[in-house]
């Protein structure tokens, strides 16, 4: 990256995890998806129970090759080859008891908001709520000024980026952005802010100088 853009991203980075501190979220910055990788493994103690979302910066980051391998934690592998649905459907239920919950965020605002929009909604249900520690991986790109581009990001990019790559019979999978749709196949249902934490530390945010995920 030139080195130019590089200082924009990194101030950037530290507005927004300024901000993210003061909503008592932890928030470290990652120059590299490498780096990302390393400061999340440094957040997890052996026999931690882990689950994540369908998130792709957590795997592009190696993230969740890397716990998978690790054999020190028990992962819930929601993509365990020869899984069936009810497998699946118990595993989200069981994620509400792990110890740490692995994601990414749709969008991550500089007045240190963390936006989500689910469709199935278990990804932003255990984001809230269940996990004794979330952790979220969000490169540069995820970063937004405030919530009104967060919703634009997620219909511009995110949510037809998505719906595209699991294949789901929606318009934006069509387009490439959102049409504001209404049928089962609708992947925005519940639009989640997480703003001021009640609970310090919970939620920890590392913010890569890196492009990741969608
Ligand atoms: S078209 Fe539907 S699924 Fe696609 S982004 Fe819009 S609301 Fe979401």
């Amino acid at each position: 990256m030139d080195e130019n853009v590089r200082f924009v991203v990194e101030e950037r980075i530290k507005r927004t995890m300024e901000q993210l501190k003061k909503n008592r979220m932890e928030a470290y910055y990652a120059p590299t998806k490498e780096e990302a990788r390393q400061i999340a493994l440094g957040l997890l103690h052996e026999g931690d129970v882990i689950s994540c979302g369908g998130s792709m910066s957590i795997a592009e980051c190696g993230l969740l090759e890397a716990v998978r391998q690790s054999g020190q934690y028990r992962f819930l592998d929601r993509a365990r080859p020869g899984i069936t649905p009810e497998e699946i459907e118990k595993l989200y239920r069981d994620t509400f008891f792990c110890d740490v919950y692995l994601a990414s965020s749709n969008a991550v605002t500089e007045q240190g908001e963390l936006f989500n929009v689910d469709g199935n909604s278990n990804r932003v249900a255990a984001m809230l709520y269940g996990p004794k520690s979330v952790i979220v991986v969000a490169g540069y790109n995820k970063i937004v000024p405030d919530l009104a581009h967060a919703v634009q990001r997620l219909e511009q990019i995110a949510a037809p980026a998505n719906a595209k790559r699991l294949s789901c019979k929606t318009p934006c999978a069509v387009t490439g952005v959102c049409q504001h749709c209404r049928g089962d196949a609708r992947i925005c249902s519940s639009y989640v802010v997480m703003s001021h934490q009640r609970q310090a530390g919970r939620v920890k945010v590392i913010l890569v100088g890196e492009e990741l995920g969608y």
